[in-house]
């Protein structure tokens, strides 16, 4: 299958050919052709799927065969973050280069000002975080009675970082006749109401399920005590083939201290976590895609998403609790079929981890002996909620049995 047998348009065949895209993913061979029967459709898959271009491909399409309403928006995509927003807006700007639609990307965490200019300007697609795009409805910025086609993307992470209250006050906001994609990587109970709340008659799709890991991903585990890690991490930054690597770590704190003592080693490293502004955490993205720094290290809300075309290289600086976040991690590298590496490093407290992720992946992760750091003496430690070391506390002493009986009569110790 081709993109030409899927029906596209001259121009944006021309536009996927400057991309690169030889032929469509499974997700856009599946997807694209429906989109574009203005059918309904619910997604199943993660980033890293090419989903982005299953429906961005048919929505231009579809757009550009349009008279009516130029420059009003028509098209409506909500994501969860503003890395995603950006990305997602970046992929219509490529797709639509040789088409006379306009894109416009807004989020929130920066000033107003400059976004509300170009919403002004005239967009057709817009696509936003549901905050800011909340914000320019009340203020009269943004008006959506035009809306023909709704998308609503990574629908899992919306309940996660708790957005589904925002969405359902856009869905009343926007005209109740439209076409609606839907899209999330795992499919919980409260996603599967929602998707039927929102979806008339949806075609299904469905691609490489939370749980696989591609192929085209080397994984590997070594086994360190936690002390050792920063060591093992700038032993591994000694060979120079390791030109852009994208570091997980548990927890903000974590990641600047990783980004430190990578500094300290004259490794260029940035961090990138909620904490940090949205320009902040732009830049580093920006200095890390133009390989200006060498390492980026990231919390899983912050990376979630970032999309960095041929990325290879990922860390797990420790093993998530939730053990599809291994596969979303590693999910950075190897996009589209490309290949990719991972090293995840365990100590005693990712022991019980590692187990449970490679139960959910079906398959045991080789261990690398051949490091300075080796070691096969870690003993499983669980963790609190505080990333620490878990300590059970002392169970109340059991009182002894003094052979006295509660009377059945409740009122025995009531007062008169
Ligand atoms: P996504 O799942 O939308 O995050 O896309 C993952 C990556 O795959 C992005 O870098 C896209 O540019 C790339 N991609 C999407 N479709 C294709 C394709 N048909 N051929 C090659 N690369 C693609």
């Amino acid at each position: 299958m081709n993109f030409e047998q899927l029906g596209l348009i001259k121009p944006i065949l021309d536009a996927l050919k400057v991309q690169g895209y030889e032929q469509p993913t499974p997700i856009q061979e599946k997807a694209i052709p429906s989109i574009l029967q203005k059918k309904d459709l619910l997604g199943s898959a993660q980033t890293g799927t090419g989903k982005t271009a299953a429906f961005a491909i048919p929505i231009l399409q579809n757009l550009s065969e349009k008279e009516q309403h130029k420059n009003q928006i028509k098209a409506l995509i909500l994501t969860p973050t503003r890395e995603l927003a950006i990305q997602i807006e970046e992929n219509f700007k490529a797709y639509s280069k040789n088409l006379k639609l306009k894109s416009l990307v807004i989020f929130g965490g920066v000033k107003q000002h400059q976004q509300e200019q170009q919403v002004k300007k005239g967009v057709d697609i817009l696509i936003a975080t549901p905050g800011r795009l909340l914000d320019f409805i009340s203020q009269g910025i943004i008006k959506l009675h035009h809306l023909e086609i709704f998308v609503l993307d990574e629908a899992d992470r919306m309940l996660d970082m708790g957005f589904v209250h925002d969405v359902k006050r856009i869905l009343k906001l926007i005209p109740a006749k439209r076409q609606n994609l839907f899209f999330s990587a795992t499919m919980p109970k409260e996603i599967a109401k929602l998707a039927s709340e929102i979806l008339v008659n949806p075609v299904k799709v469905e691609v490489a399920p939370v749980s696989s890991t591609a192929d085209t991903i080397q994984q590997s585990i070594y086994f360190v005590e936690k002390d050792n890690k920063p060591d093992l991490l700038i032993h591994l930054l000694q060979d120079q083939k390791l030109d852009q690597v994208l570091v997980f770590s548990r927890t903000k704190h974590g990641a600047d201290k990783i980004a430190r003592k990578l500094h300290q080693s004259k490794i260029s490293a940035e961090a990138i976590h909620g904490n940090k502004s949205q320009n902040a955490r732009q830049n580093a993205l920006n200095n890390f895609k133009s390989k200006k720094t060498r390492v980026l290290v990231a919390t899983d809300i912050a990376a979630r998403g970032i999309d960095i075309d041929e990325l290879k290289y990922v860390v797990n600086y420790e093993l998530s609790d939730v053990s599809e976040t291994y596969v979303h991690r590693i999910g950075r590298t190897g996009r589209a079929g490309s290949e990719g590496t991972s090293f995840s490093f365990v100590d005693g407290l990712d022991l019980a981890n590692l187990r449970n992720t490679e139960k959910l992946i079906g398959k045991k992760i080789p261990v690398v002996t051949d490091h300075p750091y080796h070691t096969n003496d870690l003993v499983e430690q669980k963790r609190d909620s505080n990333n620490k070391p878990f300590i059970p506390r002392p169970k109340p002493q059991q009182k002894a049995d003094i052979g006295f009986k509660k009377p059945k009569n409740k009122g025995f110790f009531r007062k008169k």
